[in-house]
Formats: C-alpha cells, sequence, structure tokens
C-alpha cells in the first residue's frame, strides 16, 4: 500500500490568486479607504503583487491591517517609493495614460531601485565553454539551480530583490530546463555536496515535473552529492502544496525517494514572520514533509516594517524549534528596490539579533545572524567592541568566494549609518582580505 494514502486530500483547496491588476475584488479590501485603494494601483505598477486566498483567508489580520506584517509583506507600501517617482505614477493613472507610458514610466522607475544586486548575474557556471545561465555556482560546495518551471512564487514578498525576474524585463530572467547540463557539471566539479533548487519558488511547480528533474539526478548517482536543498515559501504562501493539492502526495513521494537514496534533503523555508506559524495548515504540511525524512530550516531577512522585533525572532525561532524546524539565517536586507523602506542598520540588526538570540536556548542557537549575502561572500555582523578606545565591527565570512577567508574574523570601523558591508571602511588595515 503507498505510504501517503493516508494523507491524501479530502476535499482539495482551490488556489485563487489577486495580483495589482485585479486586487479590488478582493472581499477585504473593502476595509481600505479609497485612498489607500489608489495608493496600491499606484505602487503596484512598479512592484508588481501577487496574493492568493490562504495569505488573505488566514494569514492577514485584516481587523488591524494598518498593522499587520503580513499585509505589508503582500501589498506595496507607500514608503517603498520616493515621492518624486510616486507623484509621477499617481498622475500617470489619474490621468489614464496608455498602458505603453504606464509600462515605460515603470520601466524606469525600476531601473533606478537597483534590480539585479550583488552581482547574482556573475556567478553563472561553465561547461565546456558553455554558459549554464539556470545556475549559479558562487561557493565551492554548493550549486543553486533555477528550474525554468520554479520563477514564480504562490505569493510575492514586497521586500523581495528577485521582482525583476517576474516582470519580464529582459536579460535579467535564469532559466535553464536542462538538468542534464547541470548533471555533467556536477559530475566534473566533485567539490560539490549540495544541489539547491531555487527560485522564484521551485515548489510551485507540478510534481511530475520536479519528479523529472530529481529522478534524472539520482538516476545520475553522482558520489559527490549528498544533499538537495528546496529553498521555497510555500509553507508560508500556500502549505496546501502538500497537504491538499491535487498532486501533493505525488510530490511527497519524490521527497521520499531522494532520503531513500540515502541523499539528505533539506527543506530550506522562508518564514517571515510568526504569524505564518499559526495555522493548523501550516503544522499539517510542516509535519507531513517531515515524514519523508526531510529536515527543515528557516531562514528569513530581517526588515524594517515587517520583523524589526527581537521578542518576535524569539518567539518564532522557539516556535520554528517546537514545530520540528532548525533555525537558519537571519539576513540583512539587500540594496535593492525598497531598501530606504525596509533597510536596518548593521547596529540596528545586531541589536535586535542580540536581544532575540540571547532569550533562547541553546536549540534555537542554529541561527546565523545578521548575515549580508554580499559580493565576496556570506558576512555575519559578529558585533560592536571597542579596541584602543574606538568603535569597531568585528565580522565573519560565513561563506566567501575564497574559502580560506571562512571563519577569519575581520574588523570595520564604526559607522553608524552602515546598511551593507560596501558602506564599511577597513580598521587596522588599508584593504578588506577580499579586496585583493
Ligand atoms: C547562501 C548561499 C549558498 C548556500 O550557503 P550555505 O551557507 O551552505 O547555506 C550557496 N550559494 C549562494 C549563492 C548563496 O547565497
Ligand atoms: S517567496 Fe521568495 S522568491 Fe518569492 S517573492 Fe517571496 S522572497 Fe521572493
Amino acid at each position: 500500500m503507498n505510504k501517503f494514502t493516508t494523507q491524501k486530500h479530502i476535499f482539495s483547496m482551490k488556489y485563487k490568486v489577486y495580483t495589482q491588476k485585479s486586487f479590488k475584488k478582493i472581499p477585504q479590501i473593502q476595509n481600505l479607504s479609497a485612498e489607500q485603494i489608489f495608493d496600491i494601483e499606484v505602487l503596484g505598477e512598479i512592484f508588481p503583487f501577487k496574493v492568493n486566498n490562504y495569505v488573505i483567508d488566514e494569514l492577514i489580520d485584516w481587523d488591524n491591517f494598518n498593522e499587520d506584517a503580513i499585509f505589508r509583506l503582500t501589498f506595496p507600501q507607500k514608503g517603498m517609493l520616493s515621492k518624486k517617482y510616486f507623484d509621477k505614477m499617481a498622475e500617470l493613472i489619474r490621468n489614464e495614460a496608455p498602458t505603453k507610458e504606464i509600462t515605460k514610466a515603470s520601466n524606469e522607475i525600476r531601473l533606478t531601485l537597483n534590480p539585479n544586486p550583488s552581482g547574482q548575474a556573475h556567478n553563472v557556471p561553465v561547461l565546456n565553454g558553455e554558459e549554464l545561465m539556470g545556475a549559479q555556482h558562487k561557493y565551492n560546495e554548493t550549486m543553486l539551480f533555477f528550474p525554468t518551471q520554479g520563477q514564480t512564487c504562490h505569493a510575492y514578498c514586497t521586500f523581495c530583490f528577485r521582482w525583476p525576474q517576474f516582470t519580464g524585463l529582459e536579460g535579467l530572467k535564469f532559466a535553464m530546463k536542462e538538468v542534464d547540463l547541470v548533471i555533467a557539471y556536477l559530475k566534473k566539479h566533485p567539490e560539490v555536496t549540495d544541489l539547491l533548487f531555487t527560485g522564484g519558488d521551485p515548489m510551485v511547480m507540478k510534481s511530475k515535473v520536479f519528479k523529472t528533474y530529481i529522478d534524472a539526478i539520482l538516476e545520475a548517482d553522482l558520489p559527490n552529492l549528498k544533499t538537495i536543498r528546496i529553498g521555497s515559501k510555500t509553507l508560508a504562501y500556500w502549505p496546501y502544496r502538500y497537504t491538499k493539492d491535487d498532486d501533493a502526495s505525488e510530490l511527497l513521494e519524490v521527497f521520499r525517494s531522494i532520503t531513500d537514496a540515502g541523499l539528505s534533503l533539506s527543506f530550506m523555508a522562508h518564514f517571515n514572520h510568526i504569524s505564518e506559524l499559526k495555522t493548523a495548515a501550516v503544522a499539517q504540511a510542516t509535519k507531513a514533509i517531515r515524514e519523508t525524512g526531510a529536515n527543515i530550516r528557516t531562514q528569513s531577512p530581517l526588515l524594517k516594517h515587517l520583523n524589526n522585533d527581537a521578542d518576535m525572532w524569539a518567539n518564532m525561532w522557539r516556535k520554528q524549534v517546537d514545530m520540528g524546524m532548525i533555525p537558519y539565517y537571519m539576513f540583512m536586507a539587500r540594496e535593492t528596490g525598497a531598501q530606504e523602506y525596509f533597510g536596518l542598520t548593521l547596529e540596528e540588526a545586531w541589536t535586535i539579533f542580540r536581544d532575540a538570540y540571547s532569550q533562547v536556548s541553546g536549540i534555537c542557537r542554529t541561527v546565523r545572524g545578521p548575515v549580508m549575502s554580499a559580493n565576496p561572500g556570506k558576512v555575519q555582523v559578529l558585533g560592536i567592541t571597542e579596541i584602543n578606545g574606538e568603535k569597531q565591527y568585528v565580522l565573519n565570512f560565513l561563506q566567501g568566494r575564497n574559502p580560506k577567508w571562512v571563519g577569519q574574523p575581520f574588523f570595520a570601523k564604526y559607522n553608524d549609518k552602515a546598511l551593507w558591508l560596501s558602506d564599511l571602511e577597513p580598521a587596522f588595515a588599508d584593504k578588506f582580505m577580499y579586496e585583493d
């Protein structure tokens, strides 16, 4: 008998989605004032959004939407755009400008928002002189794979640096169908132990499609490959993917085939707020995934207006551990898009991390943060200290383009405005070790 028959859905859950074009049809949107609705319309031209019935009905607190993190996570906020650009777009919309004109203005504004940060485009692996456009190999052990059919999400996060990928701007989209090329590359690169499926969200793809990728990888029987990772926000945005979708049990079987083959499967779950852990649906989905032998690790950026609250983080990590998940990363917001709205200084971020970290048990302290996923590598802010009467940042590479940098603490001059690695200057040296 099929192991997963017991988890088969009793009834399937209809996935209903709204975008900037259709959001006025969301029944709860009537809670907003006419002005608030217009603001969303304007912002939606620059920050495309997408929200589904689970997020609307189960996650957003409509009685308190002005303060609600999940509302701000899914609907673009006025502070995300400068007044100049907001007014420009508002005028176009008020005057019912032609679509062409709106699109042109929108693309111009988007380009000023730095849609491709931290050299995302510069880590494309090369195989026999040919670029693998749908993959990235930056750190020795881990290769990123962007399956073509996973380049969207069940809902979009307003802070997301990947939004250019979803909006059809030319040349920014990583995509590759040929898993065969990935396999050939992995054969040539025995240093790679981890293959990370990412997106968008690879779990938007049909189980059948995902199975095609996984079957090919398992059949290749690569001796170096130890771990398959899946980066996904589905547990937060559409937990029914693992319980009620028509092909939910098929997906769990694919997971099981990975662990049965002796590989470890690590589900990298994105949770931005403890509210995303409150439903029965997420608890059931978590259980179903863990029953396949997969581990679930969690990560999130730290964002102003969304989750800049140490107690919330501490409670979220505790709750994740209670549910059988492993807290993994707290990221700094990237230098992109609406960074002025979401960004926190390194000092603010470190303070929040420390306040949260110091109040949880060692079991939750698997988490590392705050971490900047920057051009030279993943840099953790270990703290601020005083040396010879002067304040300094102490930083540490958790991942580096050059593995020799990892675990070698280094110093930067204290700067209370720094938001990112590029805002820092070296202390006790002419340059940072990665600047050679
Ligand atoms: C974070 C990241 C990885 C994985 O790093 P781990 O520390 O092993 O989780 C791999 N590649 C890129 C480009 C990354 O940003
Ligand atoms: S789910 Fe992930 S990739 Fe998708 S919009 Fe959110 S942060 Fe971006």
